[in-house]
């Protein structure tokens, strides 16, 4: 399968690195006759349904939603919920797909899901946000659950929404369970550090691959792709870490300042304007050059498929930490493995999300909370402990880090999956 000059169906995309990674860790001879290739990369369920809401005129709109159960050979299915347009099937097998990796490179008892609506979600009032949410729990009542599978915020949800999920369940089960979702905000049972924690996460493996290599973070530069919950927080830390963050951008634009982004003041800005467009002490900057800037960590933080075989000659930065799903091609990867450009892969740099997500369904689950110290230093543990792993299986097989964590996840999936049996 060759994935051709720019951007394709993800799942596609999704399904050829796992079986190029597949082939390196010797899937098919170690586990003869057992078909795991087509096993672990096929969803085990994917729903599609259409969901209909009655607008505030009146009107009744209709909209395609997914929810795709992709494996929970290692634990209940877990991911997030995506509300965007791109929302499709195909988008949520590879996200849902890419949520099994993730929790098995991070060794946390979960598999993979995901779910989304595919709509222009700002295009609605409050009231119908509210009934579109709420309807999809509805459909998936049954389908849910704290040891069955778990919704979480993705692109276009958050606390507000979490919490609707949790309400329409509990009005329909009658019975509060606050496992049944993560990302939740602390007052009705979320975890302290929730809300940073994917950001929190990309920076931890910055951190690593900077010690691991010498770097000394007050000297570097960085740019960062998608100025939202991921890309905003990862921002913040490096800023803390004495990075100079020198372009941001999100869907509207992008702003540059050579001296470094006062991050602080620019996330100020962005909640009270909704962009980062317009910054005072900042330059404009054409939103896909943030990508191109000459900098030492690149931080992709916005949708998959922003680093193509198109772009990637472009590309200056030595690190690049993928903050969003999917960011990179198979072929702009290896061109990137190529030129020894450090990538940190989704399935490893941004599963500091799922991690707190983790800790919420622990302590959900004993109605036992913790402070933000403990939540910062396990995610810190957890997420040090994978790095170290995936870094010293790409220096013992010299591969890619991307590589070494595929071969960590496969071996973890395969063998939970064989240990089950066949029946
Ligand atoms: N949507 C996030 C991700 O892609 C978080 C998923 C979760 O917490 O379950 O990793």
């Amino acid at each position: 399968m060759s994935s051709g000059n720019g951007k394709r169906n993800p799942y596609l995309l999704a399904q050829e690195t796992f079986l190029r990674y597949a082939e390196a860790v010797k899937l098919n001879d170690r586990y003869p006759g057992l078909n795991l290739e087509q096993r672990l990369t096929t969803p085990d369920r994917s729903i599609e349904f259409r969901l209909s809401v009655t607008c505030d005129n009146g009107a009744i709109k209709s909209f395609t939603a997914s929810r795709v159960q992709f494996n929970d050979d290692r634990g209940p299915y877990k991911g997030g919920l995506r509300f965007h347009p791109t929302g499709t099937l195909d988008h949520c097998k590879a996200l849902a797909f890419w949520m099994y990796l993730k929790t098995a490179v991070v060794d946390i008892p979960f598999g993979g899901a995901k779910g989304a609506i595919a709509v222009d979600y700002d295009t609605l009032s409050l009231n119908e946000k509210e009934r579109l949410t709420k309807r999809y729990a509805v459909i998936l009542r049954n389908d849910i659950g704290h040891d069955k599978d778990i919704p979480a915020p993705d692109v276009g949800t958050g606390e507000r929404e979490m919490t609707w999920i949790m309400d329409a369940w509990r009005m329909i089960h009658g019975k509060y369970d606050r496992g049944i979702v993560t990302g939740k905000p602390v007052s009705i049972g979320g975890s302290q550090g929730r809300r940073a924690a994917t950001g929190r996460g990309v920076v931890f493996c910055i951190e690593e691959a900077a010690r691991e290599h010498g770097i000394d973070l007050k000297k570097t530069t960085a740019a960062v792709q998608g100025f939202g919950k991921v890309g905003a927080s990862a921002a913040e830390f490096l800023f803390e870490d004495g990075c100079k963050v020198v372009a941001a951008s999100d869907v509207h634009g992008a702003v540059y300042c050579k001296q470094g982004l006062d991050i602080p003041k620019l996330i100020e800005h962005t909640e009270k304007s909704g962009s980062v467009v317009g910054f005072a002490g900042a330059e404009k900057l054409d939103r896909d050059a943030v990508l191109e800037q000459d900098v030492d960590i690149l931080v992709p933080a916005a949708l998959e498929n922003s680093i193509t075989s198109d772009n990637v000659k472009s590309i200056k930065a030595r690190m690049i930490a993928e903050g969003a799903n999917g960011p990179t091609t198979p072929n702009a990867d290896e061109a990137l493995a190529s030129r020894k450009v450090l990538v940190i892969p989704d399935v490893l740099c941004n599963a500091g999300g799922v991690t707190v997500s983790y800790f919420e369904w622990v302590q959900n689950r004993q109605e036992f909370y913790w402070t933000a110290e403990q939540v910062d230093k396990e995610l810190h543990r957890i997420m040090t402990s994978a790095y170290g792993q995936v870094s010293a299986l790409a220096k013992k097989h010299k591969c890619t880090l991307r590589e070494a964590a595929y071969r960590i996840a496969i071996e973890r999936v395969a063998e939970a999956c064989v240990r089950r049996g066949s029946q």
